[in-house]
């Protein structure tokens, strides 16, 4: 017998193996979670389209260190749908799923003022979801969860649709403690009666808003829109709102505008937070990226680092606990002229929201644990009550300058959020079964979000709209 020469090891370490989708013909696949050169990536072989690789983070410590945010799952009241074809077809809620909804999601409308390359939503469709239509998903909403408490209204452009004033009011009459409103800004911008009329709701705006320079808004949105979206702040500011910006980051586009957002958010009087959100391969997205080059939520962490030098700082983020950990990450801040304290500078987050190893550490704070679970969930309402409550129950647990604790609960801070949404690279189902993010649809179902973008869900709704009318 020969001795052989040393055998070759992989280049890589195997994590785990999970389901996914076949970027090609979207059959749900296996797919092994590997570990290389500090990145994680998805591997899988469909049968008709071979093998395919995605890049999903760009660090694996944090990768692999935010499960133990993992939270319990809360069950909803009730569920839609039986478990019969298997995970991702049966949506939903199955009774399988493990979150209750966070965040609802109506999508009221297909229509847009206008039409971006990288449109997740697809839009053009052209149909509105009628007032009775949305009455319904609100009450059914009201049956799944005790107290709904975010809920988003989208499109499409949802400032577009004739009835917007009567889906608000029918959103606030039900007691819903929040109000989203997802919107390009263009009517904010260029309708003062609009404005004048929305201030008496005061949804919070969440406000596309993807940099500073008019290339970017070009190649993102097909058209130089920097003024407009100036415009509109200003607007939100002078009715006081409340805007979140949301920026889509794109590889080669905008990802050197991320600190400069952040900078820009910090300065305005009508931003209370910044949410980014690197762009998937969903919908309509004619915009060319390379799924083992792309945008990660770890970049986007790493270029606030850098940009902004270090006034947040990578260690500043901590995963979402109430999804699955690895989907999202936040930060939230103490502000003034002088000074930017994160919240995780002055606390060590770990003690309160590591729910995997801590959840018997016996000397923690019994009143800032919910504090800082309400602040480390997909459904903190950002500017409301509840938030300012929570930040001043931080603020007393530990000792922050005198102005800075005094002002809190007239805004002195801002949020950080960054989101990972999934595509047919991406898709993970273990992440899927945790989403809290649910698009809520006219037949009393409620799709996981990056359900309703990678199968045919959103299909499905546009087809029955267009059958209607
Ligand atoms: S994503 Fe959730 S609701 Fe949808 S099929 Fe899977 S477990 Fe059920
Ligand atoms: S991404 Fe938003 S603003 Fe752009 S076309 Fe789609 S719905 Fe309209
Ligand atoms: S929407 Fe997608 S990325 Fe976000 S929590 Fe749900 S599954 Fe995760």
């Amino acid at each position: 017998m020969s001795i052989s020469k040393k055998q070759a090891t992989r280049n890589h370490i195997f994590y785990e193996v999970t389901r996914s989708l076949c970027p090609v013909c979207r059959k749900v696949i296996d797919a092994q979670v590997l570990l290389r050169d500090n990145k994680v990536y998805l591997r899988k072989h469909c049968p008709d389209h071979g093998w395919h690789e995605a890049l999903v983070s760009t660090n694996v410590d944090y990768y692999v260190n935010s499960l133990k945010y993992n939270k319990p799952g809360q069950l909803p009241n009730d569920f839609a749908t039986d478990v019969d074809k298997g995970c991702p077809h049966d949506c939903g809620l199955c009774s399988e799923h493990q979150q209750h909804t966070c965040v609802g999601l109506i999508e009221i409308t297909n229509r847009c003022n206008l039409s971006c390359p990288i449109c997740f939503a697809d839009s053009g469709v052209n149909y509105d979801l009628s007032v009775k239509q949305v009455e319904d998903i609100l009450d059914r909403l009201m049956e799944t969860e005790d107290r709904p408490e975010v809920l988003q209204l989208s499109g499409g452009e949802p400032t577009i649709h004739p009835q917007i004033f009567e889906i608000i009011k029918a959103v606030k009459d039900r007691n819903i403690q929040y109000v989203m409103l997802n919107t390009n800004g263009l009517r904010i911008a260029d309708d003062p009666d609009f404005v004048k009329e929305l201030a008496k709701y005061k949804p919070a705006i969440y406000l596309q808003f993807d940099g500073l320079t008019d290339k970017t808004y070009a190649q993102i949105r097909g058209h130089e829109l920097l003024s407009v979206k100036k415009r509109a702040l200003d607007n939100i500011a002078e009715a006081g709102m409340d805007a979140v910006l949301v920026a889509s980051i794109a590889r080669g586009i905008n990802e050197d505008e991320i600190g400069d957002i952040l900078r820009f958010g910090l300065e305005h009087p009508a931003v209370r937070g910044v949410c980014y959100q690197p762009i998937t391969y969903v919908g309509r997205c004619a915009v060319e990226q390379n799924p083992l080059d792309r945008a990660t939520l770890t970049d986007v962490i790493d270029s606030i680092e850098k940009q902004t030098d270090g006034l947040f700082k990578t260690s500043d983020f901590i995963p979402m606990p109430c999804p699955h950990p690895v989907c999202s990450a936040s930060t939230i801040a103490f502000v003034d002229e002088k000074e930017v304290i994160p919240i995780p500078r002055i606390i060590d987050i770990d003690d309160y929201l590591d729910f995997i190893t801590n959840r018997s550490t016996p000397n923690i704070t019994a009143e800032l644990q919910p504090a800082l679970e309400a602040l480390w969930s997909m459904s903190l309402a950002v500017g409301s009550d509840k938030m300012a409550k929570s930040l001043e129950c931080v603020a007393c647990g530990v000792s922050l300058p005198a102005n800075l604790a005094e002002s809190i609960p007239k805004g002195s801070f801002i949020w950080i959020h960054v989101h990972g949404f999934m595509d047919e690279h991406t898709f993970d189902i273990k992440r899927l079964m945790k989403c809290c993010i649910h698009q809520l649809l006219p037949d009393g179902r409620a799709v996981p979000f990056c359900a309703y973008n990678n199968l045919p869900y959103r299909e499905q709704v546009k087809q029955s709209m267009v059958k209607r009318k």
